[in-house]
């Protein structure tokens, strides 16, 4: 936590701490392993077009299938990951892996096949100098175009100072599509954001949480000007973590074309997610 707060030189070292860093160092190796050993899975979330009801998108999503703890969530590997370095190598096993999918969805599917696959990326990755070579040749191996590959940064990822925006701006120039994750939450300012070659806006869950009672003025004030920014600049509008029927409508009133959520759908494995594309619409109405 010191080293996240910016303040390394200033806090104590813990008992507590010495624990923290022997269970981060536990769960780091047992990672690396699980790479390796092939204990990752990708789950497949469908992205809706809220209009239509269809499939408009996937995306990938992580998951570890460890054989003594069982399922471990992304929410407590990925931070370690991101720490220890494991993400770079995680991450390439998921674009190449969430490349191939999509390439043996088109084959199965054909037309039905979703356009495009979104695969979340960590700064970490960004930074390493070769990521953009991996990304065109993840592509040319799989024989996707960029146009099929949707990244998603989080928008805190990419404030000033990371050094991304060569990369981010390289990727778009290949044809690459850029989509700003947990958008709301950040402290990316709206010049930052026409500074990005950003394609589409991903409204943090936590804005549509307080959708469902219609009570929380503010962050419904916030879900509704994220909506707007990404008219006026020409960008797709997607929300995520819809639960209700009540949150979808709303969105979609404010200009939300796109949403995902477990309303609509949970993240599911590909042969799920593969035969949802040949479905008749989700209702929407
Ligand atoms: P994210 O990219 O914002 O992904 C959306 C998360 O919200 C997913 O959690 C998804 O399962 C969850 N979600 C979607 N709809 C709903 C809903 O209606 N209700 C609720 N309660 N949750 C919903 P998940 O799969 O646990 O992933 C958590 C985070 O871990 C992701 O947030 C992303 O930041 C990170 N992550 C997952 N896979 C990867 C990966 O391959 N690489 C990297 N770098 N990060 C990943
Ligand atoms: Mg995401
Ligand atoms: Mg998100
Ligand atoms: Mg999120």
């Amino acid at each position: 936590a010191a080293k996240e707060s910016g303040k390394a030189s200033w806090v104590r070292f813990e008992p507590r701490m010495r624990q923290d860093m022997a269970a981060h160092a536990r769960l780091a190796g047992e990672l690396r392993n699980g790479i390796a050993g092939g204990e990752l899975r990708l789950l497949y979330q469908p992205i809706f077009d809220l209009v239509t009801g269809r499939i408009h998108g996937c995306e990938a999503l992580v998951r570890w299938q460890h054989p003594v703890r069982g399922f471990v969530s992304p929410g407590e590997f990925i931070p370690c990951a991101e720490r220890s370095g494991l993400i770079v190598p995680l991450g390439s096993w998921v674009l190449r892996e969430a490349c191939e999918q999509l390439a043996r969805w088109r084959i199965e599917r054909g037309a039905a096949a979703v356009e495009a696959v979104n695969v979340n990326v960590a700064v970490r990755q960004l930074r390493e100098p070769g990521f953009v070579d991996e990304v065109a040749a993840v592509l040319s191996d799989t024989g996707l175009t960029p146009y099929d590959l949707i990244i998603e940064v989080t928008e805190s990822s990419v404030v000033d100072g990371w050094q991304v925006t060569e990369t981010l701006q390289a990727l778009h120039d290949m044809g690459v599509r850029l989509a700003l994750d947990d958008f709301g939450t950040g402290q990316s300012s709206l010049s930052l954001l026409r500074a990005f070659p950003v394609n589409s806006l991903k409204l943090d869950k936590s804005f549509v949480d307080g959708i469902a009672d219609g009570a929380d003025r503010g962050r419904l004030a916030v879900a509704a000007a994220v909506a707007l920014l990404a008219e006026h600049l020409q960008l797709k509008a997607v929300a995520e973590g819809i639960e209700h029927q009540e949150q979808l409508e709303r969105l979609r009133d404010m200009g939300y074309r796109y949403g995902q959520g477990f309303l609509m759908a949970r993240p599911l494995p590909a042969a799920d997610c593969g035969a949802l594309m040949a479905d008749a619409p989700v209702h929407v109405a």
